[in-house]
């Protein structure tokens, strides 16, 4: 039923902007302290507090837009949007409508195959975060807590640009990986310090944009594939049998995996927006956008460019490697002393493998690139077997001890001396005289067998190479 049809997404992430302070306050923005404790007069919406901006929260803001090839605008406004929440004491929100500080930009998304495709940003705002309202500390009673009140958010919007879930999950990688490299946001879903809303809308290929609707607040990227899914999916259900679509905000309920209404959509002018008169406009020169571009560090797509034609990486490996600064900075490491894809395999391949099942990330690995070094010279060098590595890397886990080492210990190296290998040949022959009958008189296909049994019985010593060469020889007769 689908397939009649085109998706259309269009996303607005709310990233926490790294500060140590609030938006237009000096109290903090640290995470989990008692309710309440970081809240200054103005977080409170004590009348007659005034706002002064976080020059920092601006520094972030700008770097992320010059991170996603944004316009910078130079002038940019803070307005009232005003709106009744329990948890917004000021009874409006401070944020930018008409003049945001970031205008276009493009995040470029990985898809497979090595295939990308450019969404447009619309803008980058900078807001405030309202408080908390917890309900599940007694039957009778809200409370609220206020320590996020006015904590700094981006709001990043794209363009209605992406056609499927495995889209908008890209393009919340990228920005996410973009985001955490320049230090602007730390990424932390689960925590809702990156929050997506996306929005979703059906067509007839080519046809106009349909009615959207915005699900809200989803807090990790299987969840959001989910929900779009799920989205789209309903209002096709809807569309194909005659009805139409309202536009409204919902809300994603993972434990069912479905969306459902959470209100109707509000219009801008619902907020009567207005120039908050307590904030001058913000000004910014060139020279100081200039210095926040120097202040950049290499970003994932200027890395994987790099790894694909400095190390000749396929794409996938590339993508995997700069996901994370931490991953890029480790296999830098082993790519100086190493063949660069060797690196790569073992790196994402074996060691990812093996971490992903202890679960521990890569700043918590067991093996530190000087280990894995090690392991790898051993490859290069002939002493072991790839195969053998996945034995010895195994062994590193398990008893923190140095590759070298464990072959050393274990009696790992392997076997180049062709006498040695020429002994074993000669007694899998021995032992398999009907397997070489038939090899003879023309079953190739045998010869694949052969050379298991010779590497077994090594015990997996034997040069594979090695073994090769001298079984062509010997079964030739
Ligand atoms: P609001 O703040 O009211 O949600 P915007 O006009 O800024 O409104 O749009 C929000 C998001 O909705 C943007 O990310 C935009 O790409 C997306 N969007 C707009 N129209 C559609 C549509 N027809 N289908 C899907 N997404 C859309
Ligand atoms: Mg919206």
């Amino acid at each position: 039923m689908l397939k009649d049809w085109e998706i259309v997404i269009g996303l607005e992430v709310h990233a926490q902007v790294t500060t140590e302070s609030k938006l237009f306050s000096g109290a903090a923005t640290s995470f989990g302290e008692e309710p309440n404790s970081n809240v200054s007069f103005v977080d409170a919406g004590m009348p007659g507090m005034l706002p002064v901006i976080n020059e920092r929260a601006i520094e972030q803001a700008v770097r992320t837009g010059l991170a996603i090839n944004a316009q910078i605008n130079l002038k940019s406004v803070f307005d009232r949007k005003n709106y009744f929440y329990p948890d917004l004491p000021q009874g409006y929100q401070i944020s930018q409508f008409l003049d945001p500080v970031v205008g276009k930009g493009e995040i470029i998304l990985d898809l497979p195959e090595g295939k990308t495709k450019k969404v447009n940003v619309t803008r980058i705002h900078l807001e405030q975060d309202a408080g908390k309202s917890l309900h599940e500390y007694n039957p009778k009673y809200s409370y609220i807590d206020l320590n996020r009140a006015g904590t700094p958010l981006m709001e990043i919007v794209s363009e209605p640009e992406m056609s499927s879930a495995d889209e908008a999950a890209a393009y919340i990688k990228k920005l996410r990986a973009i985001l955490r490299y320049i230090g602007s946001c730390d990424g932390d879903m689960e925590k809702g310090n990156l929050r997506v809303d996306a929005n979703v809308s059906v067509r007839k290929p080519g046809g106009k944009l349909g009615t959207r609707c915005e699900i809200k607040n989803v807090n990790s990227i299987r969840f959001l594939h989910k929900a779009i899914e799920f989205e789209a999916m309903r209002q096709v259900e809807i569309l194909e049998s005659g009805g139409t679509i309202d536009q409204e905000t919902r809300l994603f309920d993972s434990s069912k995996g479905e969306t459902r209404t959470m209100r109707s959509k509000e219009d801008a002018m619902d907020y009567r927006y207005f120039p908050d008169p307590d904030l001058l406009p913000l000004e910014l020169t060139p020279d100081f956008v200039e210095a926040m571009k120097q202040t950049l560090p290499e970003l994932p797509d200027q890395k994987k460019q790099r790894y694909t034609e400095k190390f000749g990486l396929s794409a996938y490996d590339a993508e995997v490697i700069v996901a994370e600064q931490e991953y890029a900075e480790y296999y830098e490491k082993l790519a100086e002393k190493h063949d660069p894809k060797l690196s790569a395999n073992w790196m994402t391949g074996e060691l990812f493998g093996r971490l992903n099942k202890l679960g521990v990330g890569i700043s918590a690995s067991p093996i530190g690139t000087e280990q894995l070094s090690g392991l790898l010279a051993l490859i290069e060098n002939k002493t072991i077997s790839g195969n053998i590595a996945k034995t010895v890397l195994d062994l590193m886990f398990e008893t923190g001890k140095d590759a070298a080492a464990i072959v050393e210990e274990k009696g790992l190296k392997q076997v180049t001396d062709t006498g040695a290998i020429e002994k074993v040949i000669d007694e899998v022959m021995a032992a398999n005289p009907d397997k070489v009958a038939e090899y003879r008189s023309g079953k190739d296909k045998l010869f694949g067998f052969f050379v298991g049994q010779v590497i077994k019985a090594s015990g997996g010593k034997a040069n594979p190479a090695a073994v090769n060469e001298l079984l062509k020889k010997k079964l030739a007769g």
